[in-house]
């Protein structure tokens, strides 16, 4: 999820390394380390914090040696700590990672039985341990890198090295990782950033690549272990442009990188022979019986739990109570023991949010936490916590952290539906399976963006906009009108479309364009003569829906149309043209869409 450096040739490794994992600094992290080796000894520096921090050990200790390997860590499995953090050492053997290992626990079983140890409270930690036990089974070190590979499951970069060998290997598993061809030396980074400055030729990667770079030069292997050519490609970006990926804003790239994040947010915790979901964070939790919910948040994570509400009553039949955090904490909420209190937070950091949390737990309640952030302030004082592995977010409009938000909510409501037997076996497993096509389905709506884009050329200088859902897309259109609003500075109101008559419907004449979300599900026909309300007034729909042929569809102005999914897995699908509708319209505008003015990305005041 976060960086991947490494060097071979004639210069100082330690130099270089350090100097690009700065350039990766911009991505946030929390903890960093690096591995040089002298032709003799690898030796390890590693710490909590920031580069800089370890800059300052490393100038102390005289780090010589022209090969070595760097890290900057988000932490995903094990809080920020220095015992966490990257490169992780078995004997001879080096390694650094990025992404999850959705099998680690299974394989730490298989090796400690045969007497190998671990310090860590990480996934990564299996590796070098499992290379270690291919090289003493007789295989060389890229057979045994091979080897490993076999028995991983989950997305992986990966980078190694061994005492006494002067190679340094890459592998690339669902997790970036690019070469970086030089004068007499070679490199490896998770994101060209890290490389601008000493290269602009470059070889990418693709999925089960094994690269091995020695003084001589790059030799890869592919999936089947057989030597391939993959072209060297001349890049001319700007340290900006690369840090970005190529997109013009963070905030497009995480749009893009939906379908990744959601994947990952899934990986491991899906137990597909018992069709049950898994949270290894919530092993210790004692399920008592649950006399009520209460979901809290700010923002677009209170988006998230009005949505969490639709998920949870239909399936569960249990009530849930959604709060702002900042009303819940001052209202005296009549929390009891028994109940079951949710906060959500991209950072965990926000203060209204935590507020919210200490008056629950106060009160009584159980408090879970979900998270994108290890080792956040909610994350710690909850009494537990599920991280969507959304990777570091940087834009300040959430995207990514949204959608993987209500993943998890509505992996954690067939969590309860299982423990608490409120749904039969056969239709959690056609709810799971349905959630394992979310990321298809999301990169469908991507691959459909540039209509999106189209679209808001016509409508980017309007000044007021209403988007009407009902349902549970009743806080999808809220969570869309938010990222207009924030982007672009456009007013823009969600609202439930059955309360349109009461009020808004006033507002309504040619210069009100109306988005409407309106699938096919039980809405159908009231979202219909919504529309048709809106249009007599002169009103210009613009209609999101998965129907091929909806009833409203030749007489509105525009139609966007999504995959079907099911009725609790809509919101991620259907918020995606929203996100890309403000993206597009606040970029013509030309706003700063990942700075919005007065927004800041973490909310720590109250
Ligand atoms: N899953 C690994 C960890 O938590 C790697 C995290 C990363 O990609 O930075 O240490």
């Amino acid at each position: 999820m976060c960086g991947i450096v490494g060097y071979i040739g004639k210069n100082r490794a330690d130099q270089i390394v350090i100097e690009a994992l700065k350039r990766l600094e911009y991505r946030g992290y929390d903890s960093a380390g690096v591995a040089i080796g002298d032709g003799q000894r690898i030796r390890i520096i590693k710490k909590k914090g920031k580069v800089d921090d370890l800059k300052r050990l490393i100038d102390k200790d005289e780090l010589s040696g022209t090969i070595g390997i760097g890290h900057t860590r988000w932490a995903t499995h094990g809080v920020p700590s220095d015992r966490n953090a990257h490169p992780f050492r078995a004997h001879d053997i080096v390694v650094v990672h990025n992404g999850i290992i959705e099998n680690h626990l299974e394989i730490k079983e298989r090796l400690k039985k045969k007497g190998y140890r671990f310090q860590s409270d990480t996934d990564t930690e299996v590796i070098p341990n499992l290379i270690l036990y291919y090289t003493r089974e007789g295989f060389d070190l890229v057979g045994a890198v091979r080897r490993a590979v076999k028995d991983l499951k989950g997305s992986y970069a990966l980078a190694i090295l061994r005492e006494k060998e002067r190679i340094l290997v890459g592998v690339r598993h669902e997790s970036p990782l690019l070469i970086g061809v030089g004068d007499g030396e070679y490199f490896i980074a998770s994101d060209a950033p890290a490389l601008i400055s000493k290269t602009n030729r470059f070889i990418f990667l693709e999925d089960g690549d094994i690269a091995v770079l020695t003084d001589d030069g790059v030799r890869i292997l592919d999936r089947n272990g057989e030597n391939v050519e993959r072209e060297i490609r001349e890049v001319n970006w700007t340290p900006m442009m690369a840090e970005k990926g190529g997109f013009k804003h963070f905030m497009l790239k995480e749009i893009y990188e939906q379908p990744s994040s959601i994947s990952d947010t899934i990986l491991g915790r899906i137990l597909e022979e018992k069709g049950e979901i898994h949270f290894e964070e919530l092993e210790e939790m004692p399920l008592s019986r649950i006399r009520k919910f209460w979901m809290v948040a700010c923002g677009t994570s209170y988006h998230a739990c009005l949505i969490g509400k639709y998920i949870f009553e239909r399936n569960l039949k249990i009530p849930v109570e959604v709060d702002l955090a900042s009303e819940f904490r001052y209202r005296e909420p009549p929390v009891r023991k028994g109940d079951f209190l949710i906060l959500i937070s991209q950072s965990g950091e926000t203060a209204d949010t935590i507020a919210a949390m200490r008056e629950g737990k106060k009160r009584g309640a159980y408090t879970l936490s979900i998270c994108n952030v290890l080792g956040s302030t909610l994350s710690r004082e909850t009494d537990s916590t599920i991280f969507t592995r959304a990777g570091p977010e940087i834009g300040v409009a959430s995207t990514k952290a949204f959608t993987t938000q209500i993943a998890v909510l509505f992996m954690l409501m067939l969590f309860f539906a299982s423990r608490m037997k409120t749904k039969e076996k056969k239709e959690i497993k056609k709810m799971i399976s349905e959630l394992k096509k979310i990321p298809h389905k999301v990169n469908e709506v991507l691959e459909g963006g540039a209509k999106i884009e189209e679209m808001s050329k016509k409508y980017m200088y309007y000044k007021n906009f209403l988007y009407l859902g009902r349902g549970i897309n009743f806080p999808t259109v809220l969570e869309g009108a938010l990222k207009l609003k924030e982007i672009s500075y456009i007013h823009a109101e969600g609202y439930a479309a059955g309360e349109m008559k009461h009020g808004p419907i006033a507002l309504i004449d040619e210069r009100m364009p109306v988005l409407c979300l309106s699938p096919g599900d039980s809405t159908y026909s009231k979202m219909c003569s919504n529309i048709e309300e809106v249009i007599s007034r002169q009103g210009k729909v613009i209609l999101i829906t998965d129907m091929d042929s909806h009833g409203m569809a030749k007489k509105v102005e525009d139609v966007f149309v999504v995959p079907k999914t099911i009725y609790e897995l809509q919101p991620i699908v259907s918020v995606i043209p929203l996100q890309l509708f403000a993206y597009h319209i606040a970029n013509f505008l030309g706003t700063d869409v990942d700075q919005p003015r007065n927004l800041a990305k973490s909310v720590t005041v109250e």
